[in-house]
């Protein structure tokens, strides 16, 4: 199956959940993670570890790493 004019979608951006950097969601550096249904991105692996040990810690701002 061909998708067409794929390589013109402009790359979008999430923010990684645990650091607040900004993350290509094309090409996640840290992979992407699932969490109730939402899918978060990553600019590390070590933050989507630490988002997946403590997910909700890091979703209600209690929880955050300065990069
Ligand atoms: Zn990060």
């Amino acid at each position: 199956m061909k998708i067409p004019f794929l390589s013109t979608i402009k790359a979008e951006k999430s923010i990684d959940p645990v650091c607040g950097m900004k993350v290509e969601t094309k090409n996640p550096l840290g992979g992407a993670s699932n969490h109730k249904g939402a899918i978060y991105y990553f600019c590390a692996p070590g933050c989507r570890v630490a988002f997946e040990n403590d997910p909700t810690g890091y979703l209600s701002g209690e929880k955050f790493i300065e990069m």
